[in-house]
């Protein structure tokens, strides 16, 4: 693959690996190996969460394989080993309490957002966790977003305009609701400031994306004055994200904050692309994967720009996106480690990036869910369907593993 950026070694396995024990080498070239087996995997995942209701014994089998390479434990604590370890490779580490969307009951929300303040608390308290990570759908009812979102429809007014005109439209209960889900943000974003830690926002469905949006600008309006302290994500599968970017940056140096923004390319584009077509709508997804990846590096150095006024967090596994970035940040003349910069990967996932970054002097984080294995489920389930393509991520990480258990003669 093309790497315009000489001084990144994505292929050199001996760095990539070396906070893995030789066991723990073997064990997930044994995953990577038994991933590849698509048909069973997605069959798998579709029927792992009801056997597991069901009570069938399968906890012990997950917990030594998907949990063990993509989750960091099932407590907050039991994840200070793996902190403490990652930072020993100058690895940072993005903590996120991995719960999932469900109907929570308005107390299950209020636990989510203390568990939101543990994770500040404890990375607070670590050199290497200068972010946390959080989904709006767990402090939120994901229907009440949903018709606030397809309230914000049909008309070119700016985003917060249509957010104002929504909150007119809702019962009041629903405004008391919502009022509820401001008020927990409005604990965990001062904490975090408190502590000099940083939230990000995840993106879900493009469905309930703009109360979402514009909460979270409302949000940066106030706490980003003098730092990025919220971040939100934008998705580049989203055709209209480029120039919601752009709108963004305009709003920021409107308002004279920080806009500070996670690049991902998106993690739902089937379902996104079957709700459009099953309802009858344009999609919000481009046609190919050429598209996206433009928009993706475009938005990249959109953000390496504007550094004065915007924070960005490149998460991605994508080498060519990763490379193009770091080349763009040095042919800039941005240093290495600029406070607005930041790279990230998946826990379990493409450790050649993330290990061959912070070596060069990036910064850079794994970004480690943790949580119960019933809470972090459908997230087990996901990376075992991504990681089913021998095309895709398998077939680099099956590749990586393999030359490293040659070297150190284990095959
Ligand atoms: C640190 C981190 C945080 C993340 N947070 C979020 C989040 O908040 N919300 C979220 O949705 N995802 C999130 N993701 C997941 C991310 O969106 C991607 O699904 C995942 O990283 C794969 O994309 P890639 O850039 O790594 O790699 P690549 O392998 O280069 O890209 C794969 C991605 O390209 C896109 N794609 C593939 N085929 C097509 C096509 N035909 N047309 C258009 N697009 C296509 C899809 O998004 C697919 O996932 C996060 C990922 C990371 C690393």
């Amino acid at each position: 693959m093309l790497n315009p950026f000489t001084a990144l070694q994505f292929e050199n396995t001996e760095d990539a690996f070396a906070y893995k024990t030789d066991r723990q080498l073997k064990k997930a070239y044994r995953l990577f190996s038994l991933l590849q087996w698509s048909v069973p995997i997605r069959i798998g995942t579709a029927v792992t969460p009801l056997l597991l209701k069901l009570g069938w014994p399968f906890r012990q089998l997950l917990r030594a394989t998907l949990f063990e390479q993509f989750v960091g434990g099932e407590t907050l604590e039991e994840t200070a080993s793996l902190t403490k370890h990652l930072e020993s490779f100058h690895v940072q580490v993005i903590l996120d309490y991995g719960v999932e969307q469900s109907d929570r009951t308005e107390a299950e929300k209020d636990h989510c957002t203390a568990m939101f303040l543990k994770v500040i608390a404890f990375a607070a308290s670590q050199p290497n966790s200068p972010f946390i990570s959080i989904k709006l759908t767990a402090l939120a009812r994901f229907s009440l977003l949903e018709k606030m979102d397809r309230l914000m429809c049909g008309t070119d007014a700016s985003l917060l305009n249509r957010y104002d005109a929504m909150l007119s439209e809702l019962s009041t209960d629903e405004v008391l609701e919502w009022e509820q889900v401001v008020k927990r943000l409005d604990q965990i974003v001062p904490a975090a400031s408190k502590a000099n830690r940083s939230v990000l926002i995840d993106a879900e469905e493009s469905w309930i994306q703009q109360p979402a949006d514009a909460l979270v600008l409302m949000l940066m309006c106030r706490y980003n004055k003098e730092r990025p302290v919220v971040y939100n994500t934008a998705q580049l599968y989203r055709h209209d994200r480029i120039q919601f970017l752009q709108d963004c940056f305009e709003e920021a140096v409107k308002n004279d904050f920080i806009y500070g923004v996670k690049l991902v390319r998106g993690a739902y584009m089937e379902k996104e692309r079957e709700r459009a077509m099953n309802m009858q709508y344009p999609s919000p997804i481009h046609a190919g994967k050429e598209d996206c990846d433009r928009d993706f590096d475009a938005s990249v150095v959109f953000c390496i720009e504007r550094l004065e006024q915007m924070a960005v967090v490149i998460a991605t596994h994508n080498e060519n996106s990763n490379a193009k970035a770091a080349q763009r940040v040095d042919e800039a003349g941005i240093d290495r480690k600029h406070p607005h910069i930041h790279f990230s990967q998946l826990f379990g996932m493409s450790d050649h990036i993330t290990f061959a970054l912070s070596k060069s002097g990036y910064a850079v984080s794994k970004y480690v869910p943790f949580g119960p294995l019933k809470e972090v489920l459908p997230y087990l389930m996901r990376r075992a369907r991504e990681n089913t393509s021998i095309a895709g991520q398998t077939g680099r990480e099956l590749r990586l593993l393999k030359s490293e258990m040659k070297r150190r003669k284990l095959l």
